[in-house]
C-alpha cells in the first residue's frame, strides 16, 4: 500500500522534473503542485464514493477502483459479504426456530423478567387469548388473570407444573410448566388437557354410577335377608316365598347390569370385532320381532316391514352383536310405550344404504335429552328407566356396536308422541342373499 502510495509520488515527482528541465523552475512546480492536486482529488472523489456506498442499502456492489482504493473496496468488499452471510445465516436460524416453535402442538411464551410478553406461537395465543403483535410488551397478568396463574408467577416456584381452568373460555383446561432461563427470562409451555380432564371427569362418574346402580338392589337384598334371619318363626310360608322372589329380583337386576358392563367394557377396550359373516337380515328381525312380542305380553301391537330388495338381504357383521343392538332398540320401544301402543320394526334400502329401523308411539324423548341418550348410565325417567329392568347402559351398548359396523344411531322423538331410532348402513356391508342362506 506504502508502496503503491511512493510510487504515485515518485511519478508525480519525475513529471515535475522533466517538465523543469524543458520548461524551468516555475514549470517544474506548478506540473508538481498539479500532480499533488490531481492526487488528492483522487483520493477525495474515492472517498466519497464510500460515503454514499455506506449510505446505500446493504448488499449493494462496492465502486471499483485502482491503487490503493481497489485494496480498500476489495478488503471492504470481502467484510461486508462475511457479515451479510452471517447476517444471513442468523435469520435463517432464527426463522427455522420460530417454525419449529410454531409446528409444536404445545403453547409457548417468552417473558421478559419482569414478565412482559415478549413472544409466543399460534398455539399460545389460542390458549391465552393473546395477540403476538398487538400484546408484544404487555405485562402478561394484565391479559391472563386467573388468579392461580398469577400467584404461580409472583410465587416464582416453578417445580410442578400449573393446572389452569381458564375463565375465558368454558371447559379450556391447561398444564402450564414454566422454565426460567437467561436473565430471569421465563418461557411458559402451554398444553391443552381439556379431553384428559374430561376423560377423568367421566372415569370418577362412571365408578360412582356404577357403585350407586350396585347399592341400591344390594340394600335391599341385604334387607330382606337380614328381616328374614331376625323374624324366621315369624312369617308365613308365603311371605318368605315372596321375600325371597323380591331378592331373587334384585340380585337379577345386579346380573344384568354387570353383564352390560362387562359387554361395555369388552366393547370400549378394543376387544377384537367378532366373526363377521354375511347375516340374512329379514331372519334376524322376524326373529327379533318374535321376542319383542314375548317380551310385550300382547301389550302392543308388533309388526316387521322389510324391504325384499334383492341387493340387500345381507348385512356383513356380526349376528351377535347385531341381534343384540337392534333387540336393544325394540326392547326400548317395549319398555317406553304405554299398553295399546304400535311398534315398528323395519329394515329398508334407499340411497345405497340399509337401515334397519324401531318406530313406536311411546311416551317420546325431549329435544334436550336427545343428544345424552347415549352416554352411560343417562336416563330421562330414571324410575320409570328402573322399573322396567334398564339399567342405562342399552343405548351405549347399540352405539359401540353400530360404530364397529361403520353405522349410524339416529334418534328422532317428540315428547307424548312417540320415538324413531334408526341404524344407518354404508352401502359396503349390503350384500345379495347367500345361496346357504336359502339353501
Ligand atoms: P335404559 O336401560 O334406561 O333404558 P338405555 O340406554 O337403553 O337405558 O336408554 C337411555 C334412556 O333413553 C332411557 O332411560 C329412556 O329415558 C330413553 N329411551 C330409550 N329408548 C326410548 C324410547 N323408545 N322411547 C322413549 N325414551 C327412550
Amino acid at each position: 500500500m506504502w508502496w503503491q502510495a511512493v510510487r504515485m509520488l515518485g511519478l508525480v515527482a519525475l513529471l515535475a522534473l522533466i517538465v523543469g528541465a524543458i520548461g524551468g523552475k516555475v514549470a517544474a512546480l506548478a506540473m508538481l503542485f498539479a500532480g499533488l492536486l490531481a492526487m488528492l482529488a483522487y483520493q477525495l472523489l474515492n472517498l466519497q464514493r464510500l460515503v454514499e456506498w455506506m449510505h446505500a442499502p446493504a448488499g449493494m456492489p462496492l465502486p471499483a477502483g485502482v491503487g490503493i482504493w481497489a485494496h480498500v473496496y476489495y478488503d471492504l468488499d470481502r467484510r461486508s459479504r462475511t457479515s451479510l452471510d452471517l447476517r444471513e445465516r442468523l435469520t435463517d436460524a432464527l426463522d427455522r426456530f420460530h417454525e419449529a416453535s410454531q409446528a409444536m402442538p404445545d403453547g409457548v411464551l417468552y417473558l421478559s423478567a419482569n414478565d412482559r410478553i415478549e413472544w409466543l406461537n399460534r398455539k399460545a395465543e389460542q390458549h391465552f387469548g393473546i395477540d403476538g403483535r398487538r400484546d408484544h410488551g404487555v405485562l402478561v397478568t394484565t391479559l391472563v388473570r386467573e388468579p392461580e396463574f398469577v400467584r404461580f408467577l409472583q410465587a416464582g416456584d416453578f417445580t410442578d407444573p400449573l393446572v389452569l381452568h381458564s375463565t375465558r373460555r368454558a371447559g379450556l383446561t391447561l398444564l402450564l410448566q414454566v422454565v426460567p432461563f437467561g436473565d430471569e427470562q421465563k418461557m411458559v409451555v402451554s398444553r391443552d388437557v381439556s379431553q384428559l380432564e374430561k376423560l377423568e371427569t367421566m372415569r370418577r362418574d362412571f365408578i360412582a354410577n356404577v357403585s350407586h346402580e350396585l347399592r341400591t338392589p344390594l340394600t335391599v337384598v341385604t334387607g330382606f335377608l337380614e328381616t328374614l334371619i331376625d323374624g324366621r318363626d315369624d312369617f308365613a310360608p308365603e311371605d318368605v316365598t315372596n321375600f325371597l322372589q323380591l331378592a331373587l329380583d334384585q340380585s337379577l337386576r345386579m346380573q344384568t347390569l354387570i353383564e352390560d358392563l362387562l359387554t361395555l367394557s369388552a366393547l370400549e377396550t378394543g376387544a377384537p370385532a367378532a366373526v363377521e359373516e354375511r347375516v340374512d337380515v329379514a331372519a334376524l328381525v322376524h326373529s327379533i320381532a318374535d321376542d319383542t312380542r314375548l317380551l310385550s305380553n300382547g301389550r302392543h301391537e308388533i309388526d316387521a316391514d322389510i324391504d325384499a330388495r334383492a341387493g340387500c338381504a345381507t348385512l356383513l357383521g356380526s349376528e351377535k352383536e347385531l341381534r343384540s343392538a337392534f333387540a336393544n332398540l325394540a326392547s326400548n320401544a317395549v319398555r317406553y310405550t304405554p299398553s295399546g301402543g304400535r311398534i315398528r320394526l323395519s329394515w329398508s334400502c334407499t340411497e345405497g344404504r340399509g337401515e334397519f329401523a324401531v318406530e313406536d308411539n311411546g311416551i317420546g324423548i325431549a329435544a334436550e335429552d336427545i343428544p345424552r341418550l347415549t352416554e352411560r348410565f343417562y336416563r330421562v325417567d330414571r324410575g320409570r328407566s328402573r322399573e322396567t329392568g334398564g339399567t342405562g347402559l342399552g343405548l351405549a351398548i347399540v352405539k359401540h356396536i353400530l360404530s364397529r359396523h361403520q353405522a349410524e344411531l339416529r334418534i328422532a322423538s317428540e315428547p307424548g308422541k312417540g320415538s324413531r331410532f334408526s341404524a344407518r348402513f354404508p352401502a359396503s356391508r349390503l350384500g345379495p342373499a347367500t345361496p346357504a342362506l336359502h339353501s
